[in-house]
């Protein structure tokens, strides 16, 4: 049985009194739900203020992103030591850090050690573009971002990491995928890269999300997909009644 996982992805939004204020709207109700393991991802900004507001809620503190050297010369960027300080997850590879910071897959991968190292549990996304939506190269592109992206880890930590299946079309477009075509993606690409490296039983143990414009509307339709074990969330994920919602739904 994999737990039902629901992310917020907060992106460059909130100051850190904004946070302050939704986590205090939120909190409360998200607390009260226990079968859905909970994670807000606010800016670095606002890490802090979250993990005293979020100290024994029940609900996880997430980066959005880090650099995958422990210390040094690299201005303006977070390590994961200063991220484990206070969240015990972090987003990896981003379609919005890929289109606009260059992230490859070899730059995920080594966050992703990083993330072995330091005992964060990663969220790692990956997902098509319109332009290889439209030519038919989701399957090339999806299960090489898997596998590229997911090398070298231990087998238990590969069982513990969980992947975020967003196709970037769907990203703040409003046009989410469907249940069916997500899981399919899930089922069919990348379970089976996730299987090409570390087996069967760590590809069906690992938790898959479906991320793109869901909303407190047609989350059901996902969760109730076999392949798919909740959400990343981003513009929802600022509104209470949406994000309360989609959590509800998640709950088997
Ligand atoms: C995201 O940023 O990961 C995301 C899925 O955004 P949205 O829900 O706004 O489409």
């Amino acid at each position: 049985m994999r737990k039902p996982f629901i992310a917020g992805n907060w992106k460059m939004n909130k100051t850190i009194a904004e946070t302050r204020d939704l986590i205090l709207k939120m909190s409360a109700t998200l607390r009260e739900i226990k079968t859905v393991e909970k994670v807000l991802c606010p800016p670095f900004m606002s890490l802090m203020s979250a993990s005293a507001l979020l100290e024994d809620s029940g609900i996880g503190l997430g980066a959005q992103n880090m650099h995958w050297e422990e210390k040094g010369a690299f201005t303006g960027e977070i390590s994961p030591v200063m991220v484990k300080e206070l969240c015990d997850y972090v987003i990896l590879g981003h379609s919005e850090r890929r289109a606009f910071f260059g992230e490859t897959d070899e730059i995920v991968n080594r966050k992703l050690i990083a993330a072995q190292t330091f005992d964060l549990t990663p969220i790692v996304c990956v997902g098509e573009t319109l332009e290889q939506y439209e030519s038919k190269q989701t399957r090339e592109v999806v299960s090489r971002q898997t596998s590229n992206g997911l090398r070298n880890i231990s087998p238990e930590f590969a069982a513990h990491i969980v992947v975020a299946y967003e196709p970037v079309w769907a990203i703040g477009t409003g046009k989410a995928s469907t249940g069916e075509a997500a899981n399919v993606v899930i089922k069919d690409f990348i379970r089976p890269a996730i299987a090409g490296s570390y087996g069967e039983q760590t590809a069906q143990a690992i938790r898959v999300l479906y991320g793109g414009s869901v909303t407190g509307s047609n989350a059901a339709e996902f969760f109730a997909q076999p392949d798919i074990d909740g959400a990343l969330v981003g513009g929802a994920s600022l509104k209470v009644d949406d994000f309360v919602a989609i959590i509800r739904s998640a709950v088997k």
